[in-house]
């Protein structure tokens, strides 16, 4: 018997409208975990070389991890994968919510989606019951709006994830949605499904899980909520959730603002989060099991637009808010609803929306691009425009809609310099022109710039923003840390701001499941996952190498003109030498790409068998 692990894998195959459950072998989860490690396995193994992101070969594959839906705190992530329509590489993106519990109650470790339905499509799961049901109802609904639909037809027991008119235009930037606002953000998930005609996916599961040892699970998740409930830092937390940071990452010169044309934005304080607090917040909202509610519901009126939300959150406070320079948490949180509910990851669309606003500042675009109208930084009318013409497709949104790597080689005119982007997905919340540790982690992240993986702007204040010594083995210690509780299926937030030790992670994963491991073994864990998606990009992307890790001109050739940083800029000597240091000390050529020993060391054999049938050619070259 499995402990702690729902012990099935449900493969759906779209086009014949068939599915079959498989048993979680023991091996896929001592060697890969669960969550994230499971999305990793399973898209190598199953998505065949160079499958089309929005074909039917392509895979979405759901994966709890074995904290979930468990007396483990903050024990609430689900993993969504596939190849990504915005990169051409590996994709994921994690959620909050219930969704994850809920797995896991069905009996399910993960949930593997192939083919494609032949028109809109809903997906109904109750335990062992799996349903492929006409979804043209909620299709061209907005994602929250077909959320509550879904909720009201099947009844609230149901836990539910949409997409929004976004994913079934499959814009490379469409989110997953779940839970009135909790989304599986970035890469594009939401387009996969969208072409596969899937509008939404509800489960329920009504059975339980076996646990190594209950009493001990209950026992060390009561110390792990006492060290959160004791924390100083909670309350803070629970008050701003994320936002709560927004005035701190403008005074250090991290706040993204204009395009990132800059670090720092005049009237920041506007955004903060306690702002949010005094003027739209209406209650707090946790995922399963989270002591910290970081979650914020909102009532936002501007102007001639109101709208109930789910947020905003930091990243949407810097992406929509300073990156489009919009002047209130009113706006940011409005124009967080349209695309919350046109299913577009704030990230990715805050960056577009703000690209296409410096496109036209720069005449590369004009009014006859967007029917007459005249765009600018700062007005919440132009971002809500450019949200729908995204998710629409129409006319220039078309492009757009492809992300600012693909729009910036088609507008041509140096746009390419301003296009803020890693391997093709838009950068996160935190400008680095003056943090090179934080620098790197964006840029080796492994689905293009994003936080989730390493997030090291502390560390670089810590130890000297100057300093390049030891900041590439910091980053790698935090691309193994992090994406460990994507694997474990719980939040790092405890870990991250409230302290909680490590340690405690390897002790309830083992009282869990039974396995004995320490950190170190689930670090390890994490490291074989890490390579496995580079190996994945390097056979999806044959010229993959160390040019997919650079950011993007504007970041290494202007300086900062404005706050605290004015005058810094990472030269592309600095970088280089941080990208020598990194691969060396993982293990990879000067070329970024992992070699056979270390692929052998992690047991990664099945890569290694790809180098001699060529699928994975220039590794260990
Ligand atoms: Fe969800 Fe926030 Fe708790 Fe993390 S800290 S589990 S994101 S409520």
């Amino acid at each position: 018997m499995m402990f702690g692990y729902g012990g099935k894998i449900l493969r759906i195959d779209l086009t014949s409208g068939t599915h079959q459950a498989e048993p979680v072998s023991e091996k896929l989860a001592r060697e890969y975990i669960g969550g994230r490690g499971f999305v990793a396995k399973i898209l190598y193994d199953e998505v065949p070389k160079g499958a089309d992101p929005l074909g039917p070969e392509n895979a979405v594959v759901m994966a709890s991890g074995p904290l979930a839906g468990t007396f483990a705190p903050a024990g609430g992530k689900v993993h969504f994968g596939a190849k990504s329509p915005a990169t051409g590489g590996y994709g994921d993106s994690n959620m909050g919510g219930h969704f994850a519990a809920e797995m896991k109650y069905a009996g399910y470790d993960a949930i593997v989606l192939k083919g494609a339905a032949a028109g809109p499509s809903i997906i109904v799961i109750e335990d062992g019951k799996v349903q492929i049901k006409d979804g043209s109802k909620y299709w061209s609904k907005g994602a929250i709006e077909a959320e509550r639909m879904m909720k009201d037809d099947l009844g609230e027991d149901f836990q539910i994830a949409t997409i929004g008119p976004a994913g079934e235009n499959q814009v490379v930037f469409a989110c997953v949605s779940h839970d009135f606002g909790r989304q599986a953000g970035r890469t594009g998930i939401g387009a996969v499904l969208g072409s596969k005609k899937v509008k939404a996916i509800a489960i329920r599961g009504t059975q339980g899980f076996p646990l190594a040892d209950p009493e001990k699970v209950i026992k060390k998740g009561k110390e792990i909520y006492d060290a959160a409930f004791a924390h100083p830092a909670l309350k803070e937390w629970q008050d701003y959730g994320t936002a709560g940071v927004t005035t701190w990452a403008n005074s250090i010169a991290a706040f993204p603002t204009k395009n990132f044309q800059t670090s720092y934005m005049e009237g920041n304080e506007a955004l903060s989060g306690e702002e949010m607090r005094k003027r739209i917040i209406i209650t707090d909202k946790a995922c399963f099991g989270c002591p910290m509610a970081c979650g914020k519901y909102s009532h936002t009126k501007t102007g001639k637009y109101e709208a109930y939300v789910e947020g905003p959150e930091y990243e949407t406070t810097a992406l929509v808010g300073g990156n489009c320079l919009l002047p209130s948490i009113e706006d940011v949180a409005y124009a967080n609803y349209v695309m919350d509910e046109l299913g577009l990851d704030t990230i990715s669309g805050g960056g577009v929306a703000a690209f296409a606003l410096e496109c036209v500042e720069k005449g590369i675009l004009s009014k006859d691009d967007f029917e007459g109208r005249d765009l600018k930084f700062g007005d919440i009318e132009s971002v809500v425009y450019l949200c729908h013409l995204i998710a629409s497709r129409k006319g220039i949104g078309d492009l757009l809609a492809q992300g600012v790597k693909k729009a910036s080689q088609a507008l041509g005119k140096g746009s390419d310099h301003f296009a803020i982007q890693v391997k093709g997905l838009e950068w996160s919340g935190y400008e680095s022109w003056w943090a090179p540790a934080n620098m790197l982690a964006y840029m080796t992240c492994d689905v293009g710039s994003h936080h989730s993986r390493a997030w090291a702007i502390t560390h670089d204040i810590a130890v000297g923003r100057e300093q390049m010594e030891g900041k590439a083995r910091r980053v790698i210690e935090l691309q193994h840390i992090r994406p460990m509780f994507d694997m474990l299926g719980a939040c790092r937030l405890p870990w991250v701001e409230l302290g909680i030790d490590l340690n405690h992670y390897a002790d309830i994963f083992s009282v869990i499941t039974g396995i004995d491991y320490k950190l170190e073994d689930l670090l390890h864990a994490s490291e074989r996952v890490w390579n496995l998606t580079r190996a994945f990009w390097k056979r999806e992307v044959p010229e993959f190498g160390r040019s997919f890790d650079y950011p993007p001109p504007r970041f290494y050739k202007e300086e900062i003109p404005t706050g605290p940083a004015r005058g810094h800029k990472i030269p592309m000597e600095d970088l280089d030498k941080l990208l020598d240091d990194y691969y060396q000390l993982r293990g990879w050529t000067r070329d970024g790409l992992p070699t056979m020993e270390k692929l052998l060391a992690l047991g990664l054999d099945f890569v290694v068998r790809d180098l001699d049938s060529g699928a994975v050619a220039a590794v260990g070259a």
